[in-house]
C-alpha cells in the first residue's frame, strides 16, 4: 500500500519504531548516515526543515497526500462511476492545499466566505466549489453567487428565502437533511443525530424540497448528509445512506465525509477501501442506480500526511517527566475540543532506547495543554526535536493566538525538496488588527 522504508537495523528494545512507521506520513524515512536515527519527511531531514523554517512547523508529505487523494477518487469511481469526491477544505484551509486538490481532480467543500476566497486564490474552478454552512449571511451568499460557485448546500428555510431574493440566474442546490444517525464519536463531532443544528429533519426537508422545486432559478439536484467526524465504524455511513434514501428520488446524493483515522499506536481505523465498500454497498441497495454519489472526506485526506515539529524548551522531572515544547494547545486545539489523543517522538534520536514516558506539554496557560499523555521516548533533552504524527487535519485550521501564540508555517515536502506554502505569523501580524488602538 505504501513504501515505508524498513528500519536499517533492528529496532532497539523498548522503541516503538515499527508502530511509529504506521502513523507517520507514508513518505517518511530515516536520514541515511545520521547517528542516533533521524527522521525525514518527504525526503527532507527534520533538522533541515527546522533550520530553514523554524518551529513549531506543520509539514505535509505531498507525495503521500496526493496518493491518498487518488485512493478516494479512483476507489469511488471504480465502485460507482457516476461519482465525485469533494475535499472538505476546513480540515486544512491552505492555499497550497486547495491547489493540490484542484490538480488532483477533487471538487472542494467550502464553508464560509473566507474559504471561498482561499479556494479562488488557489485557482480552484468556482464551478467545483460546494458552499456549505448553517448560517450563511446575505453577504456570503452574494460573494458565492458573484464568484459563480457551482453548488450551494442549503441548510434551512431562511436560506431558501435569501436565495430567492438574491438569485438572478439558475443555481444548482442541494439540501442538507438530518439522517438521524447518532455517530459514535466525540459529541462535538457528531452532526447527524436528531438534535443536530445542521440541516432539516426529513418531514421539513420534504416541504423545503417542494418549495425549491417551484422556484424557477433554483436548480434542485438532491440531498446532502454529513453524520460527523472521526467515525471509525463504517456501518454508520451505510446506515446514513439507507436513511437518506427515504427523502425521495434525486439526481444527486452527497453522503458527506467523516471517515476516522488512526492517531495512536494502539488504535485501528478503516481503510479508504473498506469505507468505500460500505458506502457503495449501501448505495447499491438503497439509492437509484443512475444517481450521482458524492463524498466529502477532509480529515482522512490530510491527517496522516501531516506532522508538527516542535523544539524541546525544557525538561522537568517532578515525578512526572515534563517535556515542554515551543508550541501547544494554540496549534493543536483538537486536544482540548475533542480530547483527541496523539503520539510524539524524538525525531533526532529514533534509535536510542525509549526509556522514558514523557508528558509532552505546551506553553499555553492551561493544564489541558497536554499534547501527549505518556509518550515513550529516550531521555529527552533541551533542544531535541519532537514530531507529532497525524496532525495534518484541523491543527492549522484551529490554530490561534492564545497567549500571543503565532500561527505556525506550513511546508510541503516532496522528493527531498521543501517548499513553504504558508509563512509563520509575525508579531507585526499580531499587532496589525490593533492598528486603530495604536493610532496607526
Ligand atoms: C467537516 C465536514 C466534512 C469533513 O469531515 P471529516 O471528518 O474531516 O472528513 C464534510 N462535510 C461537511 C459538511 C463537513 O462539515
Amino acid at each position: 500500500m505504501s513504501n515505508h522504508p524498513i528500519p536499517a537495523q533492528p529496532a532497539a528494545a523498548g522503541t516503538k519504531l515499527s508502530e511509529l512507521w504506521g502513523i507517520l506520513p507514508e513518505e517518511s524515512s530515516r536520514v541515511e548516515g545520521a547517528t542516533g536515527g533521524e527522521l525525514a519527511i518527504g525526503g527532507v531531514a527534520v533538522s533541515d526543515l527546522v533550520e530553514r523554517f523554524g518551529t513549531p512547523l506543520h509539514v505535509m508529505d505531498e507525495v503521500g497526500l496526493r496518493r491518498q487523494i487518488r485512493r478516494f477518487i479512483d476507489g469511488l469511481a471504480e465502485r460507482w462511476p457516476n461519482s465525485e469526491v469533494l475535499y472538505a477544505s476546513k480540515s486544512l484551509p491552505a492555499v497550497g492545499m486547495y491547489r493540490v486538490a484542484q490538480e488532483e481532480g477533487l471538487s472542494v467543500d467550502v464553508a464560509g466566505g473566507g474559504e471561498i476566497r482561499l479556494a479562488l486564490a488557489a485557482g480552484v474552478d468556482p464551478k467545483k466549489l460546494h458552499f456549505h454552512g448553517n448560517a450563511k449571511t446575505d453577504a456570503e451568499l452574494q460573494l458565492a453567487l458573484d464568484a459563480g460557485v457551482g453548488t450551494i448546500i442549503v441548510d434551512n428555510d431562511d436560506e431558501i428565502d435569501r436565495l430567492e431574493r438574491l438569485l438572478t440566474s439558475p443555481q444548482k442546490v442541494l439540501l442538507r437533511v438530518i439522517p438521524g444517525v447518532e455517530a459514535e464519536t466525540h459529541a462535538s463531532q457528531a452532526t447527524g443525530g436528531a438534535k443536530s443544528k445542521f440541516g432539516l429533519p426529513m418531514d421539513q426537508a420534504k416541504r423545503a424540497i417542494e418549495r425549491m422545486r417551484a422556484m424557477p432559478l433554483i436548480d434542485f439536484e438532491g440531498v446532502h448528509i454529513h453524520i460527523g467526524s472521526q467515525i471509525l465504524n463504517t456501518a454508520q455511513f451505510a446506515q446514513s445512506v439507507e436513511n437518506i434514501s427515504s427523502t425521495g428520488t434525486f439526481a444527486t446524493y452527497d453522503v458527506g465525509g467523516g471517515l476516522g483515522v488512526k492517531y495512536t499506536y494502539g488504535e485501528e481505523a478503516p481503510s479508504v477501501e473498506s469505507y468505500l465498500d460500505a458506502v457503495v454497498a449501501a448505495a447499491k441497495a438503497h439509492l437509484p442506480a443512475e444517481a450521482k454519489i458524492m463524498i466529502e472526506p477532509g480529515r482522512s485526506v490530510v491527517a496522516r500526511a501531516g506532522v508538527t515539529i516542535y523544539r524541546v524548551v525544557s525538561v522537568k522531572r517532578t515525578g512526572e517527566v515534563f517535556v515542554a515544547v515551543d508550541g501547544g494547545l494554540a496549534d493543536q486545539m483538537d486536544i482540548a475540543l475533542t480530547q483527541q489523543r496523539y503520539e510524539a517522538v524524538l525525531a533526532n534520536r529514533l534509535d536510542e532506547p525509549w526509556t522514558d514516558s514523557a508528558q509532552v506539554v505546551g506553553r499555553q496557560c492551561e493544564s489541558g495543554d497536554l499534547l501527549v499523555d505518556g509518550a515513550p521516548m529516550p531521555a529527552p533533552r533541551v533542544g531535541d526535536l519532537i514530531v507529532m504524527p497525524v496532525t495534518g487535519a484541523y491543527a492549522y485550521t484551529m490554530s490561534n493566538n492564545y497567549n500571543g501564540a503565532l500561527k505556525p508555517a506550513i511546508v510541503f515536502a516532496r522528493d527531498g525538496e521543501a517548499r513553504l506554502v504558508a509563512r509563520r505569523e509575525t508579531y507585526d501580524d499580531l499587532l496589525a488588527t490593533h492598528a486603530p488602538a495604536l493610532g496607526a
